[in-house]
């Protein structure tokens, strides 16, 4: 069956055809960031949104890791070898806490804990094995090879981690503001100082708070 494409991207040369809407929040400016954000309100009460082999594939789909028909071949795929599959989802987790272990410990100024980088770490080796150059027009890009493979998913993002990690926009990785969200992104502003994931998400809740409790003190 032939469907019409919805949405079709440009991901840096490559044409990405996308046919589903989103439905990820991609918040954070960087696709690691946002991977980590696939666990919900991680400290207070975690939320899984990357549930079963498809919420993998369809956040690398709404990132533009992989395109419609990509998603749809690993997606039969994983039927019919669902334990592969899960086994990928599960690496994708220890990825996505690894991940979020560092940078945590970027954000709050300490030291990487030496497990989490060992196991991003690994992800990078990992990665690297399935890399190579293409010639695109007017030079090159990495790409992966392996294209069936149940966790290509998550050499992109392994390295994306790795490129950030090691990137001057390091010191501007910062965590939502709100102590119930925590989520990762990207300060790109002009001043660095963003504090919020997203004001609709979290800005307007925390004015509102801070809005309600000065009411309150002026009323007591
Ligand atoms: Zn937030």
């Amino acid at each position: 069956m032939i469907l019409r494409s919805l949405v079709s991207e440009i991901n840096g040369s490559r044409k990405i055809t996308r046919r589903r809407p989103p439905r990820f929040e991609l918040i954070a400016g960087n696709v690691c960031l946002d991977f980590v954000n696939t666990l919900d309100d991680r400290h207070t009460k975690p939320k899984e949104l990357l549930e079963n082999y498809l919420d993998l594939a369809r956040f690398a789909e709404d990132t533009c890791l992989l395109d419609s028909n990509q998603v749809d071949r690993l997606f039969a795929r994983s039927q019919t070898d669902p334990e592969r599959a899960q086994e990928a989802l599960k690496w994708a987790r220890e990825l996505r806490e690894a991940i979020h272990d560092v940078f945590w410990a970027i954000i709050n100024r300490r030291p990487a804990p030496p497990l989490a980088l060992a196991q991003l770490n690994g992800s990078v080796q990992n990665a690297a094995e399935h890399m190579r150059l293409v010639p695109v027009k007017g030079g090159f890009e990495w790409n992966f090879d392996d294209l069936n493979q149940f966790e290509r998913v998550l050499w992109p993002i392994a390295r994306a981690a790795a490129d950030l990690l090691t990137s001057d926009q390091l010191p501007y990785v910062r965590a939502c503001s709100s102590k119930t969200c925590e989520w990762f992104f990207l300060d790109t502003s002009k001043n660095h100082h963003r504090r919020w994931c997203d004001m609709t998400r979290c800005g307007n809740r925390a004015k509102v708070q801070r809005f309600y409790e000065r009411q309150k003190k002026a009323s007591s």
